[in-house]
């Protein structure tokens, strides 16, 4: 319970966090009448629910119960508070430039999104999304100094029991290729969804991990992706608003959300190992820090 102050309800964590300061100190939201502070706020519990908002005002309007005209004056007016969940780009009443059509495409508050992440993976309130540009430099930088030496065998983490089942086929032409191998546990951590199993899907799961594996090593993908699909109820849940939207697994993980996750992973493992190192020294527990103010930033609900 210390590490986890929001419980969690059907994968949504039960209370949301408001940066009630840059609230009251923005000059957008200073500028908002009292019904359009009611629809940005009821799009925030959406978002918090959902993980994101419809860009169809009309939709959008439904969802929240709110009128479409004021709906979408909302949205006209303040057309970078919740932006292309793909790309970041302000709405327009049209499909995004990004390809999100304007009638499934989907927006999100950065902002809330990164509280998310925050309260999902049990990080202090503001540490995703701040400074993210000189830290992931600062991961890039690390991760290409030393070359890693590939582990010599490389065991699937989680084997499925073989029952004699054929895998599926994979157009892929080394079965024996150690990233289709992976492509093939990951189809397992998913549940070996049927919808899935099928050579084409294999070899786009395989085209998408690969350059991963590249970039690092095929164990650290591995950890990351098992990290996404098993252990992290925040992502857990995004896998299920992403597949139920016909969007594909692992694109979400690997396109979409690969840079949170990795996030997510090392503040994980560092908190783990520094719960282990106080249980070894027998000391207690610290408190968690409380939410630090100064990483919030600055302006809206951006
Ligand atoms: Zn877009």
């Amino acid at each position: 319970m210390a590490n986890k102050p929001y419980t969690s309800i059907d994968g949504v964590p039960a209370i949301m966090p408001i940066d009630w300061r840059g609230w009251k100190s923005s000059p957008t939201t200073r500028k908002m009448t009292d019904t359009q502070v009611g629809i940005a706020f009821k799009s925030l519990l959406l978002q918090w629910e959902l993980g994101s908002i419809p860009r169809d005002a009309w939709q959008l309007a439904k969802d929240i119960q709110s009128n479409f005209n004021t709906t979408l004056k909302f949205l006209q007016t303040y057309s970078k508070l919740f932006v292309c969940r793909n790309c970041a780009d302000s709405w327009s009443e049209a499909d995004c430039k990004c390809g999100e059509s304007y009638a499934e495409g989907r927006l999100k508050s950065s902002k809330h999104e990164n509280f998310s992440i925050d309260v999902n993976s049990g990080l202090p309130l503001g540490t995703t999304g701040y400074d993210r540009i000189g830290k992931d430099q600062t991961r890039k930088d690390k991760n290409s100094d030393p070359p890693k030496p590939e582990p010599p065998t490389l065991e699937p983490e989680n084997p499925a029991p073989e029952q004699g089942k054929p895998e599926p086929e994979s157009p892929v032409s080394n079965p024996d290729d150690p990233v289709l191998k992976l492509v093939h546990d990951v189809w397992r951590l998913l549940g070996k969804p049927s919808e899935y199993k099928n050579g084409e899907t294999f070899k786009r799961w395989f085209d998408l991990i690969e350059p991963k594996v590249k970039a690092h090593t095929l164990e650290y993908v591995r950890r990351v992706l098992t990290y996404a699909i098993h252990e992290n109820e925040f992502f857990q849940s995004g896998l299920k608003v992403a597949r139920n939207k016909g969007q594909d697994p692992v694109e979400y993980l690997v396109t979409e959300k690969w840079v949170n996750i990795e996030s997510a992973l090392e503040v994980a493992e560092s908190k783990a190992k520094r719960k282990k190192q106080v249980a070894a020294s027998g000391g207690k527990e610290r408190v968690q820090g409380s939410y630090s103010m100064k990483k919030f930033g600055e302006g809206g609900i951006k």
